[in-house]
């Protein structure tokens, strides 16, 4: 009664006690693996915002220092060049582990590296966030649903994933990173989070990344046939960064382990993606068909009722709203003279 009398009456007047300073401090260490990329630096953004102290931790194997320019000198940021392969040691409050390529063409680049990264970077963020007692979100992938017997895809289905195709460096890592996450939460008590997130897109994306949306805008802008793979038909679900990094930061601070699925339901054809990026941008593309990549998923479209019901959270841009913001970043970054922050 006493104590919370006074504690109200310092805080008025501003006196707070310094252990209390400490252990209710509002401005959390962030650290961000993979900040420097599209995904990474959005979130930087927003914590930023917050009055985070953030710290990147990235080796700039897709991510780009433009992409967090605009915080270098504030006292708040800071910068490191390290692979997560490596261990490091750091003091932080909570840590998003994204470092990870996430396309096709740079995962599949140096597929051993990809695993390690997944196994051996996820397990040192792990132990440090083992030794300081920090909070630890993994970023997983649709990818560990493979190609889905299940549609949509909810949570509990334990997917179809080809353990020795292409692209198992990336799915196959990024089920064993979840396997690391849960086996740190149930042995050490980390608190973790596990978002499994589904296809992104936005300002700050590689232009030359190979993924469909960037492929096909920077295609349309510069006057080249939009490459659709296959028949065109094989699905996805495309989700504006900003509802992503909105569902990363809602699962962060609230009290569920996941896994949640983070994704747009909002499914659509190549050819109907060929037909979105046509409208927004040149109604004369033209569409050119090439052969699809090995053990490419027909289908995917995630169930977000877990995320709607525990964290409050579904996204609210449509491709139709998010496609404009992020062609007018690849317009300047292709022909602009501006530094490309991209928003
Ligand atoms: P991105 O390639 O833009 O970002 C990944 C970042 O990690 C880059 O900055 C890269 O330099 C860094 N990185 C890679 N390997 C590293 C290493 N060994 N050590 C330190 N840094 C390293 O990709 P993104 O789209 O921003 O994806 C971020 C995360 O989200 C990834 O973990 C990815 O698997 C996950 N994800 C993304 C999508 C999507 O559609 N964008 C979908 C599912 C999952
Ligand atoms: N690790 C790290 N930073 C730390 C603590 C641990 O990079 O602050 C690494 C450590 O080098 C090890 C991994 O995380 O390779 C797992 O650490 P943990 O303590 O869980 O396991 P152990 O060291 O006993 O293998
Ligand atoms: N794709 C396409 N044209 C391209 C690049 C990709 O038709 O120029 C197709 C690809 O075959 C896949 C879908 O688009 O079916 C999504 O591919 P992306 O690499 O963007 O992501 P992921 O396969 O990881 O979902």
């Amino acid at each position: 009664e006493h104590g919370s009398t006074r504690n109200n009456e310092d805080e008025r007047k501003g006196r707070v006690p310094l252990a209390v300073g400490l252990k209710n401090k509002k401005n959390k260490r962030v650290l961000i693996t993979g900040g420097a990329g599209f995904v990474g630096s959005h979130l930087v953004d927003r914590l930023m915002e917050r009055g985070d102290n953030v710290i990147v931790v990235d080796n700039y194997f897709t991510g780009r220092k433009e992409n967090v320019i605009h915080h270098i000198g504030n006292p708040n940021f800071e910068l490191i060049r390290h692979d997560v392969v490596e261990p490091i040691l750091l003091e932080v409050d909570q840590i998003y582990h994204l470092a990870c390529p996430a396309s096709p063409v740079h995962y599949k680049f140096n597929p051993v590296k990809t695993i390690k990264t997944n196994v051996v970077g996820t397990l040192n963020m792990l132990g440090l966030a083992k030794r300081v007692g920090a909070r630890f979100l993994l970023t997983s992938t649709s990818e560990v649903y493979g190609d889905p017997l299940q549609h949509p895809q909810a949570e509990t289905y334990w997917g179809n994933v080809n353990p020795i195709g292409v692209r198992s460096c990336y799915d196959e890592g990024k089920r064993v990173a979840e396997t690391l996450a849960m086996d740190y939460h149930r042995g050490a008590g980390i608190e973790v989070r596990i978002a499994r997130i589904f296809n992104t897109y936005g300002p700050r994306m590689c232009i030359d990344d190979g993924r469909v949306v960037s492929n096909f805008v920077a295609q349309a802008l510069r006057k080249e046939p939009l490459t659709v793979y296959g028949d065109g038909k094989q699905t996805r679900s495309f989700q504006y960064v900003s509802d992503l990094v909105e569902g990363l930061m809602r699962l962060m601070e609230g009290e569920h382990v996941g896994p949640f699925n983070l994704g747009n339901p909002g499914e659509f054809t190549m050819l109907e993606l060929a037909q979105v990026v046509q409208e927004t941008i040149d109604t004369n593309a033209k569409i050119e068909f090439r052969p699809n990549t090995e053990d490419d998923p027909h289908k995917r479209k995630p169930d977000i009722s877990k995320a709607k019901e525990l964290l409050g959270w579904q996204p609210s841009v449509s491709l139709r709203e998010g496609l404009p913001l992020m062609v007018s970043d690849f317009r300047q970054r292709l022909f602009g003279d501006s530094k490309g922050n991209g928003g």
